[in-house]
């Protein structure tokens, strides 16, 4: 097994590293952590498309640059590093687009690919999965779309839906087999829908920050044709599960507080300068320190799975351990920060006294999020336990 990049990669890391260093001089964005992901800002996402960077490991004949997943997340930890403004293009890009790869017709693939390469407008896309009563368990769906002629009808309501007030295409999931005797997990089935079809109302919800990220989304009667059904009718399930190990295996879930991470360390670098080293809180030096043990845990299991996925394994398993395993270390994260800090931890962005400029107020807020969010922890745990040690269930 080996531990190093190539000279290649590592070319590409620095290459990454440059345009991500001028930009920030430039003004485009500055860096600040706490959502997974900074908002959009689609001249930052056309530059990135300029240079391949979206749709980097999709094959060429769609717009993509048939690169490695070890490649894309070198990417990524660049991105993720500074936390550039990848909304415009994150979803459509990190799960959409593979997804289509995957299960697309031809026409999906030639329509929305390369349309999601280019960050083209018309491409932010929001995922319409969970429900006010199916959220793990999404089987349990009770959103209609009820065949009709060359369309289908869908009724019914999603709920923390990210972004869906900024997008223009959902990637929804629906029952389509309202047979009482069906098989729950053989009888939904995926659709792309667009955003401002007649009947579907966005209501925001405002998050503890106080920002309005996510929503409930409501169908009344909403028309969809049929070839924006994604994948074979009533094989939605199959096809999300193989899709959310895309989201749940990324460097964004170890690196969305990244910022914070270094702050900390030059928090109790001034902390052990101030005191002239004499009154220096040793517990905070072993704090950070395990910190970084856990962050380079992290990293490591991460670049595996991407070189998993570069081998065609199977990797839901590994995806399943990524997310349970990053998410909590950026949670203990917070937790060590805030108690290194002290109660100043409080004090939000825009205050002469916020310590870290804020992002420690705001990741602390957020924090209870990370491990929920595309699948719990305990969720997790029960896919290791089942797919990758074989447990019974
Ligand atoms: C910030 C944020 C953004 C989100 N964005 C989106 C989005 O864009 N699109 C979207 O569709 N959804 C989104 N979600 C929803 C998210 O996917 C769900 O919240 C998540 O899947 C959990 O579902 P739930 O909230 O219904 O909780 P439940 O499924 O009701 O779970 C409640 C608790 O029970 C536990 N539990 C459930 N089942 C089991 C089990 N079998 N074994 C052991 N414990 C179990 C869970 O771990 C959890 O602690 C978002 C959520 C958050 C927090």
């Amino acid at each position: 097994m080996r531990f190093t990049f190539t000279p290649e990669q590592e070319a590409f890391r620095l290459d990454v590293r440059d345009f991500l260093e001028a930009e920030i001089q430039a003004g485009v964005f500055s860096t600040r952590c706490a959502d997974l992901v900074q908002p959009g800002n689609r001249e930052f996402s056309l530059k990135m498309a300029e240079r391949g960077w979206i749709g980097l490991t999709w094959p060429r004949e769609y717009g993509g640059q048939g690169r490695t997943y070890v490649e894309k997340y070198i990417l990524m930890e660049e991105l993720f590093r500074v936390q550039a403004p990848l909304g415009y293009h994150f979803a459509g890009d990190r799960q959409v687009g593979p997804a289509l790869i995957h299960f697309g017709s031809d026409w999906q693939k030639e329509h929305f690919l390369p349309r999601i390469v280019r960050a083209d407008e018309g491409t932010v896309f929001c995922l319409l999965f969970s429900e006010p009563e199916a959220g793990s368990d999404l089987a349990g769906i009770t959103t209609k779309a009820l065949k009709d002629g060359d369309y289908y009808v869908i009724n019914g309501q999603k709920v923390w839906t990210s972004g869906a007030h900024q997008a223009d295409h959902g990637w929804l999931l629906a029952r389509t087999d309202l047979a009482p005797e069906s098989n729950r997990y053989l009888s939904c089935s995926e659709f792309i829908v667009d955003m401002k079809t007649p009947g579907i109302t966005i209501r925001p919800i405002v998050n503890m920050v106080g920002e309005h990220s996510f929503n409930e989304v409501f169908f009344d009667d909403v028309k969809i044709h049929r070839n924006y059904l994604v994948g074979r009718e009533n094989q939605g399930f199959k096809q999300i599960m193989a899709q959310v190990d895309y989201e749940r295996a990324g460097l964004e879930r170890l690196m969305q507080n990244y910022p914070l991470f270094v702050q900390l360390k030059e928090y109790v670098q001034t902390l052990d300068k101030a005191d002239g080293g004499a009154e220096y809180p040793t517990w905070a030096r072993d704090q950070v320190a395990q910190l970084e043990i856990e962050y380079q845990i992290g990293r490591l299991l991460c670049y595996k799975t991407a070189w998993m996925i570069d081998q065609g394994a199977t990797v839901s398993s590994q995806a399943a351990m990524c997310k349970a395993f990053c998410t909590q270390y950026e949670q203990r994260l917070n937790d060590a920060a805030s108690r290194i800090v002290g109660p100043l931890s409080l004090i939000r962005r825009g205050s002469s006294w916020a310590p870290m400029r804020g992002d420690l107020a705001e990741c602390l807020l957020y924090q209870p999020s990370y491990t929920i969010q595309g699948g719990s922890v305990e969720v997790l745990k029960n896919i290791i336990a089942l797919r990758g040690l074989g447990l019974s269930r």
